[in-house]
C-alpha cells in the first residue's frame, strides 16, 4: 500500500470501529490494571465466557494492589473454569513485583519484563491504557493482515511472525493506536472471521488482495492440525458423612492448587458405571470418564475430605465440577 492508501486504510477501519464495536466491560474506561485482566482473560478464551469472570474478578479485587494481597486459594476460586492457570499465577506474581514501586509501568519495554507478560499483552496494555504508538499482532490481526496482503507463507514460521509484525507496524495509526489496535481485533472477531467472513461489509475491503484474487478462505496458511489422544478414566468419588474426598493438584502438574476428583487411568472396557460418562478435552488429549461413587469410602493419604457445604469455596478443575453437577442435590 502507499502512503496515502494506509492513511485511507486507517480512516476507514477506526470510523468504521466507532460506529460498529461491541459494548464491552473493559472498554468502559483506560484503568491498565482491568485492561491487562481482559487481555489475559482472553488469551484462549471467547468474549462471552470472559465477561463474567472479568467481573466477578473486579468485584473481588477491583485494584492492583487488592489482588496482591489475594491469597492462591482466593484468586484460584474466581478463576476455576477459565483454564490456563499460569495466566492468574503470573499476574499475581506480577502485582507482587509492582506493589512496591505502586505504578503499573507505562512501556511496552517495562512490561515485557514482568511475569506472563509476553510481546501481544505488554503492546496492547501500553497502547491501549497508555497510548504507546506499537502495534498488537494476535490471531486476529494476523488472519486479517494475511488476507489483506494475500501473504501465503505458513503463519507460525519465523519469516511471517516477522511478516506480520512489520507490517501492522507499518499501518497502524501512531495518533490513537489503542483503537487502532481495538479495531484491527475487532475487524478479525466480527467480520474477518475465519470462516463465510462478510467482506461485502469490511471497511476495508477496496484494499484486500486475498477479495481480489477471490481467495480469502485460503488464507492465513496453517501447518498440518495437532492429533489428539484417547483416553479413558475411572473417576472416583468418595462420599462419607456429608464430606466428599478431594485430591489438591502438586507442584508439578498442569493446573497445580487446584481441587479434583481422583480420576484413574484405564485400559478396562465394558465399565460397570454409576452416572453417565461425560467426554473433556484438555490440550490434546480427549477424555472419557466413568465416574463411580463411593460411599462411607475410608480417608486415603494426600487427600482430604471437603464438607459437602463447602465445596463451593474449593477452586476445582472444570471436568471435576463437570462430574459434580451431574451428581443430584450434591451442591447447596
Ligand atoms: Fe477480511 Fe474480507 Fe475484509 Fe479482506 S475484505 S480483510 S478477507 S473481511
Amino acid at each position: 500500500m502507499t502512503q496515502l492508501q494506509i492513511q485511507k486504510f486507517r480512516s476507514n477501519l477506526l470510523a468504521w470501529y466507532n460506529q460498529n464495536k461491541r459494548d464491552l466491560p473493559w472498554r468502559k474506561n483506560k484503568d491498565p490494571y482491568s485492561i491487562w485482566l481482559s487481555e489475559i482473560m482472553l488469551q484462549q478464551t471467547t468474549v462471552k465466557t470472559v465477561i463474567p469472570y472479568y467481573e466477578r474478578f473486579l468485584k473481588k479485587f477491583p485494584t492492583l494492589q487488592s489482588l496482591a494481597k489475594a491469597t492462591e486459594h482466593d484468586y484460584l476460586n474466581l478463576w476455576q473454569g477459565l483454564g490456563y492457570y499460569n495466566r492468574i499465577r503470573n499476574f499475581h506474581r506480577a502485582s507482587l513485583i509492582i506493589k512496591k514501586d505502586s505504578l503499573i509501568p507505562a512501556t511496552k519495554k517495562e512490561l515485557i519484563q514482568l511475569p506472563g507478560l509476553g510481546d501481544y499483552t505488554a503492546s496492547a496494555i501500553a497502547s491501549i491504557a497508555f497510548n504507546e504508538p506499537v502495534a498488537v499482532v494476535d490471531g486476529n490481526v494476523m488472519r486479517v493482515l494475511a488476507r489483506l496482503f494475500a501473504y501465503d507463507k505458513e503463519i507460525t514460521s519465523k519469516e511471517a511472525k516477522k511478516f506480520f509484525a512489520e507490517k501492522s507496524q507499518e499501518i497502524l495509526e501512531v495518533k490513537s493506536p489503542g483503537d487502532f489496535n481495538q479495531a484491527m481485533m475487532e475487524l478479525g472477531a466480527t467480520v474477518c472471521t475465519p470462516h463465510n467472513p462478510t467482506c461485502y461489509l469490511c471497511p476495508v475491503n477496496s484494499f484486500c488482495e486475498g477479495l481480489k484474487k477471490e481467495s480469502v478462505e485460503k488464507f492465513p496458511v496453517k501447518a498440518k492440525k495437532i492429533t489428539y489422544k484417547n483416553e479413558e478414566y475411572f473417576c472416583e468419588i468418595h462420599i462419607r458423612k456429608n464430606k466428599i474426598l478431594l485430591r489438591q493438584r502438586l507442584s508439578d502438574e498442569i493446573m497445580q492448587g487446584l481441587w479434583e476428583l481422583p480420576l484413574i487411568l484405564t485400559y478396562t472396557k465394558n465399565i460397570p458405571i454409576d452416572i453417565k460418562p461425560i467426554r473433556h478435552s484438555i490440550m490434546n488429549k480427549r477424555m472419557l470418564i466413568y465416574p463411580k461413587i463411593f460411599e462411607n469410602s475410608k480417608k486415603k493419604s494426600s487427600e482430604k475430605w471437603v464438607p459437602l457445604t463447602d465445596l463451593k469455596n474449593y477452586p476445582l478443575t472444570t471436568v471435576s465440577r463437570k462430574i459434580l453437577k451431574l451428581i443430584p442435590n450434591l451442591w447447596t
